[in-house]
């Protein structure tokens, strides 16, 4: 899916089979892969995202090792199928375990990209034990796919199980739209009664949702922050939220958020955490502080507002 949107895919379609066990399947829109690279692009530590040593220092794109497609090929059995909006025909690139025997032959494909996976982990029985049910599996999937939801309101997504449609989340760009998805994912309790956040501050953007205060969760299932449109588990970003929420949820219970963090790429370093779930920021400090203080603002001054109307 992140190919998918590297690739400015605005649709994309999920297969899931008996929880992935079977079948992944992913369509999308996108630029598509030309012929001359499809098996290219199942080679390992191939991408087409950075072609010089100074894109390292900026990347913009969600891959940038190419390891997934090569990963994950030798340990399934894979179909590439792509089609550039300029190349006439669709082509296909087969490839099936660790051998790599990648077979490329002409294709029936819209323009853009699908990747096929069936059969995971059909050639290392011991991974393959490590798979949970498949109800578990699709719950997962279903996880990943909500959170990608919550980075990109411009894409549309479909999920499908076992043939059937399960989720399907419209394209929504516009700001009164962006709710819409955000209640469809988490329900109208969490957005109802959410605070809005949206300030910036010297090249920094910090937009988004957050519990007010008094408002917590049972469980800290829903605390989602990106930073440039990659989903982070990032302990510096995550202290600034305690410690702004710090007195304003009450005991035993979680503040909820999905919150988005914008700043030049040269500032962030992702390439410190082999899922890239963690970032480096050049200038942590200025990070800290200012999540922290347009956190604390927002809490504040829905402290500050009257529960009551004032008597005039
Ligand atoms: P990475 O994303 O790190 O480059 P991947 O293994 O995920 O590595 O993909 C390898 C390459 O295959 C990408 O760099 C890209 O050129 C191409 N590719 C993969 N998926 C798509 C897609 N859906 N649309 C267009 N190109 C794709
Ligand atoms: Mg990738």
């Amino acid at each position: 899916m992140e190919n998918s949107l590297d690739a400015g895919a605005t649709q994309i379609e999920i297969e899931i089979e008996r929880g992935g066990h079977k079948r992944i399947a992913i369509r999308d829109n996108g630029c598509g892969i030309v012929k001359e690279e499809l098996e290219l692009a199942l080679s390992r530590h191939a991408t087409s995202k950075i072609s010089e040593l100074a894109d390292l220092e900026s990347i913009a794109s969600l891959g940038f090792r190419g390891e997934a497609l090569a990963s994950i090929s030798s340990v399934s059995r894979l179909t590439l199928t792509s089609k550039p909006a300029d190349q006439e025909q669709a082509w296909q690139a087969c490839a099936e375990g660790r051998d790599m025997q990648v077979v490329v032959q002409p294709a029936a494909h819209p323009n853009g990209t699908s990747i096929d996976v069936v059969d995971l982990f059909f050639n290392t029985p011991a991974r393959r034990k490590f798979l949970r049910t498949e109800k578990t599996e699709f719950a997962h999937i279903d996880e990943v796919i909500k959170r990608i939801a919550l980075s990109r309101f411009d894409v549309s997504i479909v999920l499908k199980h076992n043939g059937k449609v399960l989720r399907k989340y419209a394209a929504s760009p516009k700001e009164s739209q962006k709710q819409t998805r955000v209640n469809a994912i988490y329900g109208n309790q969490f957005a109802q009664q959410a605070l809005q956040v949206n300030s910036q501050y010297d090249g920094m953007q910090l937009h988004g949702w957050l519990s007010a205060p008094g408002v917590g969760r049972a469980q800290n299932d829903l605390q989602y922050v990106y930073v440039n449109g990659r989903m982070m588990r990032d302990k510096l970003i995550n202290h600034a939220i305690r410690q702004a929420y710090e007195g304003g949820i009450a005991p035993g219970t979680h503040a909820a958020f999905v919150l988005y963090l914008t700043l030049d790429p040269e500032q962030v370093d992702v390439n410190v955490h082999p899922a890239k779930h963690e970032v480096r920021f050049h200038q942590s400090r200025l990070v800290h502080d200012f999540i922290y203080r347009v956190i604390s603002q927002a809490l504040n001054q829905s402290f500050a507002e009257p529960s009551i109307d004032p008597i005039d």
